[in-house]
């Protein structure tokens, strides 16, 4: 039998429920998770479709495992790595294993975008202060990351 997850309009699916991003934490601003899929089997992955609100951000982090992302609504910007890249719809990026990232959607227009990411996965490592000062030592990144 078909397992179809039919959308109700304005990025909302029936019967998924629109969850805080993360549990706690003032290190993220103005984000939320829908939950899609929990992987099965035989596609052990997670499908999650994230929303920043205008000027919002995701925490800056890294881990072992990667994201796959997939833009389908808004604009703003990805740190990955030494890298910062523009986030317009159906862009598709990966965020590679254990580098930085954080995204930001821009100041008018919030981000939503899919999220691939391996059903079982290591936590989340925030940077401590060493490892903060590090990626600041580019200015660049150093204007662009909120901690
Ligand atoms: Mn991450």
């Amino acid at each position: 039998m078909a397992d179809v997850l039919k959308h109700q309009g304005n990025f909302h699916w029936k019967g998924v429920e629109v969850l805080d991003y993360k549990n706690e934490g003032t290190h993220f601003q103005s984000v939320t998770r829908q939950i899609l899929s929990k992987g099965h089997h035989e596609l052990p992955a997670e499908l999650r479709y994230f929303e920043i609100a205008p000027a919002g951000y995701s925490t800056l982090e890294r881990h072992e495992h990667e994201h796959l992302i997939v833009v389908l609504k808004g604009r703003g910007q990805a740190l990955s790595g030494a890298e910062i890249v523009t986030l317009d719809p159906f862009d598709v990026v990966r965020i590679p294993s254990a580098v930085w990232h954080q995204f930001r959607a821009s100041r008018g227009e919030p981000l939503g975008f899919l999220c691939l990411v391996h059903k079982d996965r290591d936590r989340p490592q925030r940077p401590e202060v060493e490892q903060l000062a590090q990626l600041q030592s580019d200015p660049v990144i150093a204007a662009f990351v909120r901690s």
